[in-house]
């Protein structure tokens, strides 16, 4: 069997980095093809020089002459492009098998569409382009035939516990479990002078700075919500969530009959990327087997919302429907880069996504132009308030 072709899209980022370990440990079934970045041209290099794809992309064109340079004196037969078309192009062209989509926010949308339109095996981390455009993706990976396979280790969790992947019936709920992140146990009012540095340190999980603060917010809890909505075809009201700071447990099936199925495995994404290369077989991932013994006990709590609005403000857009979610993400991206530069407080993030939410009616979501252009209104709005949360 030759072996799979795999384009890495956010090769330089954790994800991408956890995936690239995954393929060097298989030679034999799994070769990087196509590595792709954001702007980051010498952290792409330096991965050409180890994989050696048949093609690097810069997403930024004013990064393509130092890549096509660098390829060139480090005598790689890697072909060099710039640029989203190029993006896109290679996701859904004819030189890989499986994209990983692992570009973090919106910019990833178009080469995740990209990939499921041209029936891609889809290993599905990007979680904000099922929030924008779940319902579209989703359509355009039935119609390409793309099996996604989902790379958040909860819906990988889920994906593990239900047979064949999907929700039938005699599913009663799907249960998120949260690590509640770095500020688990705090009051509102205790929020308000957190710094980026304390938001990213993330207790379980080694994450790229904005799902970190996402995971701090517990906005990505609610974008997880949505994520499994779209995933697994229920509605908010059977996806719960439940707090298990070990990060032990990445989630639960209930069934009608009293079973509840979990999945366990220490917080290392390599287990979900290795199931997604693999399915439905199983390879080794590089993570240690689960030593429960050693690690004692597990604890489970309630999520707060009244101290963690934006996980009610997810569910909110998901209840709302149509274009609310896109605006939810789009006004959530536009504020966390506020908070990581310091332009607002901590407690500016959720007091920024509520306002979009509030001002844009949700409208249907049945076009990427609808989506778009409802992204883009999200952040001029999100833009404008961040004024109104500067930090003091
Ligand atoms: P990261 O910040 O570490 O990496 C992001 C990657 O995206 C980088 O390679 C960067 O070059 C690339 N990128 C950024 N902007 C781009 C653009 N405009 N065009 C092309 N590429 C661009 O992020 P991450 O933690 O690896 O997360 C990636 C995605 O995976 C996110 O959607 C995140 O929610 C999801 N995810 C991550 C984890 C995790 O453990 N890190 C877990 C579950 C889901
Ligand atoms: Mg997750």
């Amino acid at each position: 069997m030759a072996a799979q072709r795999v384009a890495v899209l956010g090769a330089t980022g954790s994800i991408g980095g956890s995936a690239l370990d995954v393929v060097a440990r298989h030679p034999d079934r799994l070769r990087a093809s196509v590595l792709a970045a954001g702007s980051r041209v010498d952290a792409l290099l330096a991965l050409c020089r180890i994989h050696r794809p048949d093609h690097a992309v810069i997403a930024d064109p004013a990064g393509y002459a130092a890549l096509a340079a660098g390829l060139r004196d480090a005598g790689l037969p890697t072909r060099a492009h710039a640029g989203d078309e190029a993006l896109c192009a290679l996701a859904g062209g004819e030189d890989c098998d499986t994209v990983v989509a692992a570009i973090v926010g919106a910019a990833g949308l178009a080469s995740t569409l990209a990939a499921a339109r041209a029936g891609k095996r889809l290993l599905l981390a990007n979680k904000e382009s099922l929030v924008m455009a779940g319902a579209l993706l989703m359509a355009e990976a039935a119609r390409g035939g793309a099996r996604i396979l989902p790379i958040d280790s909860e819906h990988n969790a889920l994906f593990q516990c239900l047979p064949g992947g999907r929700v039938a019936d005699g599913v009663r709920r799907l249960v998120l479990t949260a690590s509640g992140g770095p500020f688990r146990g705090r009051r509102r009012e205790q929020m308000a002078a957190i710094t980026p540095e304390q938001a990213i340190a993330h207790p379980k999980w080694s994450m790229g700075p904005k799902i970190s603060v996402d995971s701090a917010t517990l906005m990505n809890k609610g974008l997880e919500v949505i994520e499994a909505h779209h995933l697994f075809g229920l509605g908010n009201e059977r996806i719960g969530v439940v707090v298990h700071p070990q990060s032990l447990v990445h989630a639960l099936v209930e069934y009608v009959d009293g079973s509840t199925l979990a999945q366990l495995g220490l917080p290392d994404m390599r287990t979900a990327l290795a199931l997604g290369f693999a399915w439905p077989e199983r390879i080794a991932s590089g993570v240690a087997p689960l030593d429960l013994v050693e690690h004692g006990r597990l604890d489970f709590e309630p999520p707060d919302l009244e101290a963690f609005a934006c996980l009610r403000l997810a569910r909110q857009a998901l209840e709302a429907g149509g274009t609310a979610p896109a605006a939810l993400n789009a006004a959530n991206e536009v504020a966390v880069s506020a908070f990581l530069q310091g332009r607002i407080g901590f407690l500016g993030i959720p007091a920024i996504v509520e306002s979009t939410l509030a001002t844009l009616p949700a409208t249907d979501a049945g076009s990427l132009e609808a989506v778009r252009e409802v992204d883009a209104q999200a952040r001029r709005h999100a833009t404008l308030a961040l004024s109104r949360h500067a930090a003091a």
